[in-house]
């Protein structure tokens, strides 16, 4: 029973966990679902969106309040509504459309067959960038081979989205799911991320390798890679610099960085994330566009999720970009980050 009770958590918490097989893991699914673990789950979702469900959602049911017709009227306030959530221009027209052909063809006669509609094409994008996975790259952190040590995970993203926050939690919750873990300073240029990251690491309790501010950041690298290997850490979380303003000296270092490691660990790093903040809406997706066209991205991270009532930027950004999304931050605390799920994203939407 304890092996099931630990192995659920693990699961529910969805970070890295290599001891389950496939079978483990699909048997555990099935015992989580609708378990507490699994309502606390949702739950949090729900209140990371709860200002977007309000914008949202409550402008939907306005629109929808008192009336039985589907016409143009409500297409068009719909539309609006989803553009002001942020879903994007182009997804929301798309729906708009979609749900203009149906109604023609009375697919769609009523209100609740709409807001269906809207829900399932969400989640439709969501599914479709979760499923996209870039070759040769380790898709999720819960199929990581037990021979891929260390498991290089390099974290990127511009300077201020919430990276030395988001590092922290992770190394947290990869380290309470049994794996020793390192981190590796590699902005050295900010000599206040450092002493930042060196504060979050204590309170994961886990080993940082810095240098001096100024450093070749795959210096800094080249050296936790070794101290990694012979600790015999499971994962190493790498931070490097996010000084967007400097574009093309940062994507020839992110490009030095990836040499490197690979150099040093075969297949490293096994995952690229980026960090984008919801709170600056389309802005984050355009240093996305900026990111993705420069590194080889295999997942993101959308932090303050909490903070935004414009949390459609998350469809936005699964649709452009087709990458999945591998977390969210939904506050400032270490517990605060959780595996992305479509389902209880739209969950919490519409729910
Ligand atoms: P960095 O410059 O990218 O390393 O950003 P930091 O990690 O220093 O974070 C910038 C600010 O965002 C800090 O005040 C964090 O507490 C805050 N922050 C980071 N992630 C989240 C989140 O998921 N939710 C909220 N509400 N705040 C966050």
């Amino acid at each position: 029973m304890a092996f099931w009770k630990r192995k659920q958590q693990e699961i529910i918490s969805l970070g890295l966990n290599r001891a389950a097989t496939p079978e483990e893991e699909r048997i555990v699914r099935e015992e989580a679902e609708g378990s507490d673990d699994q309502a606390r789950f949702y739950d949090r979702f729900k209140k990371a969106v709860s200002s977007t469900r309000e914008n949202l959602a409550g402008r939907i049911d306005s629109i929808f309040a008192g009336k039985r017709e589907l016409d143009a009227d409500v297409l068009d306030h719909l539309e609006e509504a989803l553009i002001g959530a942020d879903i994007g221009v182009q997804t929301s027209l798309e729906i708009i459309d979609s749900a203009r052909q149906q109604i023609e063809r009375k697919q769609l006669n009523d209100v609740d067959e709409l807001k269906k509609l809207i829900k399932s094409e969400l989640r439709g994008i969501l599914e479709g960038a979760a499923r996209s996975r870039k070759a040769g790259t380790v898709a999720s952190e819960s199929e990581v081979p037990l021979e891929i040590r260390p498991y290089v995970m390099m974290i990127v993203g511009v300077n201020g989205v919430g990276k030395t926050t988001t590092i922290g939690k992770l190394a947290h919750r990869i380290k309470s799911e049994g794996n020793q873990v390192m981190v590796c300073a590699a902005d050295t240029f900010r000599a206040a991320a450092n002493d930042q990251l060196a504060i979050w690491a204590e309170r994961s309790g886990v080993p940082l390798i810095q240098q001096k501010p100024g450093t070749d950041p795959s210096a800094v690298l080249f050296d936790a890679l070794a101290a990694a290997r012979a600790r015999n850490i499971d994962v190493l979380i790498v931070d490097t610099a996010g000084r967007l303003h400097t574009k093309a000296n940062l994507m020839q270092e992110l490009e030095k960085m990836r040499r490197v490691a690979g150099r040093e660990v075969a297949g490293a790093p096994h995952e690229v994330l980026l960090i984008i903040d919801a709170v600056t809406g389309q802005n984050g997706l355009e240093q996305a566009r900026q990111f993705t066209r420069a590194v080889p991205i295999t997942g993101l991270v959308l932090t303050k999720l909490d903070g935004t009532a414009k949390g459609g930027i998350v469809i936005a950004i699964a649709k452009e970009l087709n990458v999945p999304i591998r977390y969210v931050g939904i506050g400032e605390q270490m517990n605060d980050l959780v595996e992305f799920s479509p389902e209880a994203y739209i969950d919490g939407l519409f729910g």
